[in-house]
């Protein structure tokens, strides 16, 4: 996500507004089906750059219960403060880290910006740490790990209240 800007953003006040469609940066742990889309404004305020839009993308995660591989889709409005300094460049990184107010984001990459990294970081702060494939997922039998959406087993017939157990043993 690399765009050759920087001259159009150099002044005070100057604005670029950008449309998105690139395949989701790597380092987001997860999967994705297609490209992340949507739309960035850039605007030099002075020393930083404050960056706003509307990026969509869809997921591919894990479901909490079944384990099936689902789509979700992620849709969100952002606002972020960016600086306009090298990505690899360690000065950017030493001001004091402050938890609510993280040191804006490097986004130049020599004279191209780059937003790779912000992007990314936007999207894990959008992935659901739980998904479901379903409301209504039966998830996997706990005895013998068959996906119940799929095939009834038959370890529920077998589950017999422990009360009545030293009777089924008789039984046997
Ligand atoms: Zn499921
Ligand atoms: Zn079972």
């Amino acid at each position: 996500m690399r765009y050759d800007i920087r001259d159009e953003l150099s002044k005070r006040d100057n604005q670029v507004a950008l449309d998105i469609d690139a395949p989701p940066p790597v380092g987001t742990d997860v999967e994705f089906v297609g490209n992340v889309t949507g739309r960035i404004t850039l605007r030099n305020v002075g020393g930083e750059v404050a960056a706003w839009g509307h990026l969509k993308a869809v997921a591919w995660l894990e479901c909490g219960r079944c384990l099936e591989k689902h789509e979700v889709p992620l849709e969100f409005d952002f606002a972020e403060t960016c600086a306009f300094a090298q990505i690899d460049e360690p000065l950017s990184y030493t001001q004091v880290t402050d938890e609510d107010d993280p040191a804006p984001l490097p986004i130049l990459d020599g004279n191209v910006v780059d937003l790779t990294e912000l992007v990314r970081q936007l999207l894990v702060l959008q992935i659901p740490a739980r998904s479901l494939c379903r409301p209504d997922c039966k998830g996997l039998c706990p005895h013998c790990g068959v996906n119940l959406n799929e095939a009834d087993c038959e370890c529920e017939l077998d589950e017999v209240d422990p009360r009545l157990a030293p009777l089924r043993e008789l039984l046997h």
